[in-house]
């Protein structure tokens, strides 16, 4: 096997799965099961995108030594010339080089652009979560989060930050988190998650479908950045 096929990254959530739990949350019968299951794969994606970003940054997880329970980040040099030289793993000898690595991530939706505080917050959040409600506030909470990437105007939203996790095109993420199903017992936090995002829609959901803020945004410029 190339040692390219050992990366592997963890993939966006289906709908159904998250449109199940959240109607056996809103019936007051919520499963935890699903729960558990949805919170560690929506945890393991927020692993990967915060990989990706570290990668992006100049340092490569080595993924034979993951596997092998042993944590070995890899220097890269982020020069332009060095697209095409060996990231070699000294502990393992596991090796790639920058062009193939960024081909494994490209256009699947694991930049952490303008997000990466949300994605960070749920990784420490959700091994943390001793309840099913705290755990419930995790997933709502990170469901939720939007990209905020301009430099220029860095407290405006550009992007829901679902789409990162959820199957599905923005347009399609967009109108599922519309269609959640909440119970009358959701907590104030929970319904406080959900009123910020219903009134960022009513203001953005032009914006975010036309993807003019996003497109000037350094997140989409990171995807590019390699390829050029
Ligand atoms: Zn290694």
């Amino acid at each position: 096997m190339p040692d390219i096929d050992e990366v592997t990254w963890a993939p966006r959530i289906s709908k159904a799965q998250i449109r199940r739990l959240y109607e056996s949350d809103a019936l007051g019968m919520l499963d935890e099961e699903l729960l558990a299951d949805v919170g560690t794969r929506l945890f393991q994606r927020c692993r990967s995108i915060v990989e990706v970003h570290e990668a992006r940054q100049g340092q490569v997880r080595c993924p034979r030594c993951e596997r092998s329970g042993r944590e070995t980040l890899i220097a890269r040099s982020k020069d332009p010339g060095a697209r095409e030289a060996q990231i070699l793993c000294p502990a393992c000898g596991w090796q790639v080089t920058w062009i193939e690595y960024a081909r494994t991530f490209k256009r699947r939706q694991l930049n952490s652009g303008g997000a990466m505080s949300a994605f960070q917050e749920y990784i420490q959040r959700w091994p943390a979560a001793r309840t099913p409600e705290l755990k419930m506030v995790a997933v709502d909470r990170l469901i939720h989060a939007f990209h905020f990437s301009l430099y220029k105007l860095p407290d405006l939203p550009t992007r829901p930050a679902g789409v990162n996790l959820i199957k599905g095109k923005l347009s399609d993420v967009i109108q599922f988190l519309e269609e959640l199903s909440y119970g009358p017992g959701s907590s104030a936090e929970r319904n406080q998650v959900r009123l910020e995002w219903q009134q960022t829609l009513e203001t953005f959901r032009k914006d975010f479908l036309e993807g003019l803020l996003y497109r000037q945004t350094e997140e989409v410029e990171a995807d590019t950045e390699d390829w050029n």
